[in-house]
């Protein structure tokens, strides 16, 4: 566990430079520490200090100079930098770990992760803790904050006592996490996802696992009864388990299933999902209602939120409809999971123009063709690997190749009749064409409020 007085003469390293590396960075500059940022590419200080230097473009003995480690969440497990400081027997910390152990003791602390769906559950969740709030007219905040966008070590200097803090959490932010105790846990899913850097499927379910290692008797784990990995973890959980199960198998007890129309608790009452689309958005839904429920919200507080609540920036976020055409924006589809997931979300109507392509992840397309055959009526490719999917998917299905979003999108509207649907949800990385997902999904918006 991480205490920073441990650690009398404060000399701290952080390996990383992003987003998360900075943060922690200056917390811990704000605790004395003197601190050196060591990244292998070149970056610069986005706020400067007197306590922290920074080595960039590659790592020195430097490094090594520290009385401990704090690793960003990107750094590979088995990067040379990393292994030679085990070596030499100097403690290595996650972000997470050194973020939370500043905060004030009476903090309630909530974490979500998962393979898919984490983004979507952590916002939910803190909207519903928001409207708790707001009906108990209290002046208790809650934070939002992880793998989201703002890392924890930002916002742990702003959290007062009796606070919430409802943190996503990323299985890169978690291998390291000698210690991690959220009082309330959700995971979402354990689907194959980051294997290189974890090593193996073995090491990925472990790290997830560690969600719940440091729990104690009275604390909450709420667990997807319908995910076999998931609710395989629920017999080392030490606190109470609540499940929940959008499907009809499911391998625990549920506190909460889905009747197809609406959520059923096993307290008896029903609430309506949010206006989102796709079963899975009603897993996210419940996984999100529980943790809330554990932390003293309300079902009218979860329902209010709950009706309040839009789809979310590039997650089959419906953009526009130009003349009977609906155009929706699903560029956070950067893996074929997914694209698959959007897709079932639709009827099987094959009225799909489904823009594929952008930076190859390395697994075959092949995968698509069933739920192409069931809900597409035409594929338009885009970006580097425009050639591999024609390869892979041209003997089972009509594809148009299009070079660009742009010609996507113009292709689409001269081609697509009024009902259909044009679905950016590319299965792809973005960054042969754009810096991001989210800038591929702007400049698909754009191009759709041009028609
Ligand atoms: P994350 O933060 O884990 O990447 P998001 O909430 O941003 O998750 O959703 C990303 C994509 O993952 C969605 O567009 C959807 O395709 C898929 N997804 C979301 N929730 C789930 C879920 N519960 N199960 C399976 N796939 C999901």
């Amino acid at each position: 566990m991480f205490k920073l007085s441990d650690f009398p003469n404060k000399k701290a390293t952080v390996l990383g430079g992003g987003k998360s590396g900075q943060a922690v960075a200056q917390l811990l500059a704000s605790y004395g520490c003197e601190v050196l940022i060591s990244d292998e590419q070149l970056v610069s200080l986005n706020t400067p200090s007197a306590h922290i230097t920074l080595e960039s473009g590659g790592h020195t003995e430097q490094v090594f100079l520290a009385d401990f480690i704090v690793k960003s969440p990107g750094i590979f497990p088995k990067s040379a930098v990393l292994l030679q400081a085990r070596e030499l027997g100097i403690p290595v910390f996650s972000e997470l770990e050194v973020a939370l152990s500043f905060l004030p003791e009476d903090t309630q602390i909530l974490a979500v992760s998962g393979t898919n769906g984490k983004t979507t559950t952590t916002t939910l969740l803190g909207t519903i803790l928001q409207q708790q709030v707001l009906r108990e007219k209290s002046n208790r905040r809650v934070w939002v904050c992880g793998n989201i966008g703002s890392p924890v070590s930002t916002c742990v200097s702003q959290v007062s006592s009796g606070d919430a803090v409802v943190i996503e959490v990323s299985s890169y932010q978690l291998e390291d996490s000698t210690y991690f105790h959220p009082h309330i846990a959700g995971l979402l899913n354990i689907t194959p996802d980051h294997l290189d850097h974890h090593n193996g499927m073995k090491n990925y379910i472990a790290a997830k696992a560690r969600l719940f290692k440091d729990q104690t008797k009275q604390d909450i784990a709420v667990l997807n009864a319908a995910d076999a990995e998931c609710a395989q973890l629920a017999e080392n959980i030490a606190g109470e388990v609540w499940a929940f199960s959008a499907q009809p198998k499911h391998w625990l007890k549920t506190d909460v299933f889905y009747d197809g129309d609406e959520l059923i608790f096993s307290e008896g009452y029903h609430l309506r999902p949010p206006q989102l689309r796709g079963i899975h958005n009603v897993e996210n839904a419940m996984a999100a209602a529980l943790m809330a429920l554990a932390a003293g919200a309300t079902e009218e507080d979860v329902q209010t939120a709950f009706n309040n609540f839009h789809a979310m920036e590039h997650r089959i976020e419906p953009v526009a409809v130009v003349r009977g055409v609906s155009f929706i924006n699903d560029s956070k589809a950067t893996n074929l999971d997914s694209t698959i997931t959007a897709l079932k979300s639709f009827d099987k109507a094959k009225n799909i123009w489904l823009i594929l392509g952008g930076r190859d992840k390395g697994a075959s397309y092949e995968v698509l063709l069933p739920y192409l055959k069931a809900h597409c009526k035409q594929v338009l490719s885009i970006g580097e690997c425009m050639d591999k999917i024609e390869k892979e998917l041209k003997d089972g299905f009509p594809i148009v190749r299009c070079e660009t979003l742009e010609k996507a999108v113009a292709y689409a509207a001269q081609h697509a009749a009024t009902g259909e649907i044009v679905l950016l949800s590319p299965a792809c990385a973005s960054f042969d064409q754009f810096k991001s997902f989210e800038e591929r999904g702007r400049v698909f918006k754009q191009l759709v409020n041009r028609l």
